[in-house]
């Protein structure tokens, strides 16, 4: 059987109606599901977002020393659940990952129950996500200790997220990422490889996050605050756009001082130039 008809097996045993409101498309493209789970070793616990049917489950759980997934449907939970019984080193969680704390002391409580010499460097990852919260979950994801993330996610996301700060499909995430890690895209995946077909083309990425971020800044609240205001009123200039959250005549002389246009839009800054903004503002 191939992973097209074992799906299809899997969907009329359980008689599974995908739910589009919660991203269900399962991949079935064999090269794209070994692409996803390429850097995976012996070595390593996965944590897997979003399992649905198991497809990409199984390949991580013979190549992994083991999985978490976190599988918000509960259909897809009792599936997997009887899937993998015999499975020792898969655990399944019905959750929704965007109220699991994945924070430091979890995965430091995961890494010392694993008694091995596992470190920080063998929690990754990997996952075919909902789409519908595609950026909740980075956001979340790059504020753990966890360093190597591999997903699949929109072509036109991924694209955003990896490009550079000042390219013209730069948006507020592209700069939340370039703070936090390196990204880039590994693969493209089409509509044609899940069932039921979704409607956007989708890549494969790659995210390793920075031992420390890229630029020091004192205040990280107001500076995404920046960031994101700036991009919410993309027309405008930097001045115009900072005057809501700064006093405009202080902005004149800090812009000036910096040697950055006062009719400079925000998209042309770098990194650097917003953290020097964020720094002159939180003194
Ligand atoms: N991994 C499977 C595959 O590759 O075929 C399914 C991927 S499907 C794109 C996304 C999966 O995420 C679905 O199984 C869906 O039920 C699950 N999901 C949706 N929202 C979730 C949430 N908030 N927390 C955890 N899982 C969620």
């Amino acid at each position: 059987m191939n992973l097209l008809q074992e799906t299809k097996y899997i969907m009329d045993k359980y008689d599974v109606h995908p739910n589009k409101r919660l991203g269900q498309n399962f991949l079935f493209d064999e090269n794209a599901l070994n692409q996803i789970a390429e850097n995976v070793t012996k070595e390593d616990t996965i944590i897997e977002i979003g399992p649905g049917l198991g497809t990409l489950t199984a390949i991580l759980a013979e190549k992994a020393k083991k999985v978490i997934a976190i599988e918000l449907d509960p259909k897809m939970y009792n599936i997997i659940k009887e899937r993998f019984i015999a499975y020792n080193n898969i655990e399944i969680i019905n959750e929704d990952v965007l109220k699991v704390d994945i924070s430091k002391v979890n995965l430091k409580q995961l890494i010392s129950q694993e008694k091995t010499t596992s470190n920080i460097n063998n929690v990754k990852v990997v996952a075919n996500l909902p789409y519908y919260i595609t950026t909740s979950i980075i956001t979340n994801l790059l504020k753990t200790d966890i360093q190597d993330i591999t997903i699949l996610i929109q072509k036109e996301v991924a694209q955003r997220i990896c490009a550079m700060p000042g390219d013209k499909e730069a948006g507020a995430i592209t700069y939340f990422v370039n703070y936090y890690a390196d990204a880039h895209i590994i693969g493209n995946v089409s509509k044609e490889s899940f069932i039921p077909n979704p409607e956007v083309e989708s890549s494969i990425v790659n995210i390793q996050k920075l031992d420390k971020p890229r630029v020091q800044v004192k205040d990280e609240k107001l500076f995404f605050e920046i960031i994101k205001t700036n991009f919410t009123k993309r027309r405008k200039t930097i001045l115009n756009s900072l005057s809501t959250i700064a006093n405009k005549n202080e902005l004149e002389q800090i812009l000036t001082k910096l040697g950055i246009s006062l009719n400079e839009r925000g998209e042309n800054l770098s990194l650097e130039q917003y953290a020097e903004i964020a720094n002159a503002l939180s003194r």
